[in-house]
């Protein structure tokens, strides 16, 4: 019998894992893919929003704000990529100020500090790239940037080495009642728990008509991006952003903390919660949007385009509640989820504190260490590196300059990497340039290798069970 069990291991599941793997509590985490992060924590924008977006009184507004409070921090503590970059919202129109200013006052509403309404050349001076249409700018330091696969594998990492037990290539196929809680039927059999935390993503409606909570739907939000060469990586240094509207916070130009350049995400409701696929018309709106806001973006240098899919749920606001006893629902999370994710984790926890025993765990270590990245050491530490694991002298993926022994170290770490994306999410290896081209026959015949099967049975990403259907 488990305290609880968390489904979904995107950033909010296995946030919350990390969260109650401080007590003592018996924690199982369901993900039905081969790996967490391959739902929409994989696919967005990675800011760490500073809050000034959120309507007042909201959790979206309480929760960013906390969650971007902490992120720092934890980033030093579970070692993950993260840069306080600041962001600028811009106006193109002098009869757009109000909304500018409107925006300032939400923010200061929600407890966001420093934000500064600059005039156009203002803002061009921090960021000389600014189209010469900038009239105003909405400038608000304490945006940051992350890395959204190296955050949720922290905090998922963090949550194994304390005990929680990770089943993964498992899918929730029910949920029943039961005297002490709940039974949850997956495809690889029933699981007994006193509780249960929906972090289902764009799933989390059917998940909660499973055990029959009050109804309420989520639907998917397309946005599309495209990630261009480390080349164009400093055409900015901030996050641009353009005044919000109500399908979202619109079009953005944005570094990324390993150096790239993104822009994006188009906003489009549809019905197929599956549907990543990017298209002519999505990308060519980014293109053109995107333009309005820096000069000269350089679209040859564009390496990959992706989509994620925003889970909006009907109330517009994050839904995290008891919905049954014991049942607990982290729903509707779309942005700024990303940089909730350590508060909606705390939230969950509170929630859970008055209906359960929550005693802390002596032995809880609070501290986690990543990949190492060979290009980042000193030449000494790099010799020294080779010397002790001659495979850290063996480059695999020349455009990123990822070795051997970061690739052997993302497939032995806990809950190490079983697929060509798990190599990639946790070393960047098929980050770069030529997008996994030079470096994909060795990492499959590493893989191969740790997995005991043959190069033909390793998969990029998905569901093993489906692979196998098929
Ligand atoms: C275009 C876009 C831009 C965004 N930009 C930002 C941003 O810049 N900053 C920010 O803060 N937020 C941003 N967000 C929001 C942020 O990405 C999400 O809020 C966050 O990733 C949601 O995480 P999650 O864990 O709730 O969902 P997910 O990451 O989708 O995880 C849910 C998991 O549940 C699993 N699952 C589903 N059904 C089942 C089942 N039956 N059995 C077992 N497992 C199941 C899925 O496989 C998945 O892994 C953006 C989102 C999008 C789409």
């Amino acid at each position: 019998m488990y305290d609880v069990v968390i489904i979904g291991g995107g950033v909010t599941g296995c946030a919350a894992a990390a969260e109650l793997a401080k007590y003592q509590l018996r924690v199982c985490l369901v993900e039905k893919e081969s790996d967490v992060c391959e739902g929409t924590s994989k696919a967005n924008s990675a800011i760490v929003h500073a809050g000034f977006d959120a309507e007042p009184d909201t959790l979206k507004a309480k929760l960013n704000v906390r969650g971007n409070d902490m992120i720092a921090n934890l980033s030093k503590k579970l070692d993950f990529a993260f840069k306080n970059n600041g962001a600028m919202v811009l106006c193109f129109d002098e009869a757009q100020l109000p909304e500018l200013e409107l925006l300032k006052e939400k923010g200061w509403k929600n407890g966001v500090p420093g934000l500064e309404i600059l005039t156009g050349e203002q803002a061009r001076e921090k960021e000389p790239r600014l189209s010469p249409d900038v009239k105003y700018a909405l400038y608000a330091p304490t945006s940051g940037i992350v890395c959204p696969f190296e955050m949720t594998l922290a905090f998922a990492e963090n949550a194994f080495e304390n005990g929680v037990e990770f089943r993964l290539d498992t899918m929730v196929t029910g949920i029943e009642k039961s005297a002490e809680g709940y039974i949850v039927r997956t495809d690889k059999g029933e699981l007994e728990t006193k509780a249960v935390f929906n972090c289902a993503g764009v799933y989390a409606d059917k998940i909660n008509d499973m055990a029959g909570g009050r109804h309420f739907g989520i639907t998917p939000r397309k946005g599309e991006y495209m990630l261009m060469d480390k080349d164009a990586g400093g055409t900015v240094s901030h996050t641009i952003f353009q005044l919000p509207t109500k399908m979202g916070k619109g079009v953005l130009v944005t570094p990324t903390v390993h150096g790239n350049l993104l822009v994006g995400p188009t906003a489009e409701n549809i019905d197929d919660k599956e549907n990543t696929a990017t298209t002519a018309t999505g990308l060519a709106e980014v293109k053109a949007k995107s333009a309005l806001s820096v000069e000269g973006l350089p679209f040859n240098k564009v390496i990959t385009s992706f989509t994620g899919l925003r889970a909006v749920g009907d109330t517009h606001d994050f839904i995290i509640e008891e919905s049954l006893p014991c049942f607990f629902n982290a729903a509707g999370i779309e942005s700024p989820g990303l940089t909730s994710a350590p508060a909606i984790a705390e939230m969950l926890r509170e929630l859970l504190s008055a209906k359960m025993n929550l005693s802390p765990k002596k032995d809880h270590k609070d501290t986690r260490k990543g990949v190492v990245h060979f290009a980042e050491l000193t030449h000494e530490e790099q010799n020294a590196l080779i010397r002790e694991q001659p495979a850290y002298g063996s480059i695999v993926c020349r455009c990123e300059t990822i070795t051997e022994g970061e690739i052997l170290d993302a497939l032995n770490r806990p809950l190490g990497a079983t697929t060509l994306d798990g190599v990639k999410r946790r070393t960047r290896a098929g980050m770069g340039r030529c997008q996994a081209g030079f470096c994909s026959p060795k990492t499959i015949l590493l893989l191969s290798e740790k997995l005991g099967c043959s190069i033909g049975d390793i998969r990029k990403n998905g569901r093993k069970a489906v692979q196998e259907d098929a």
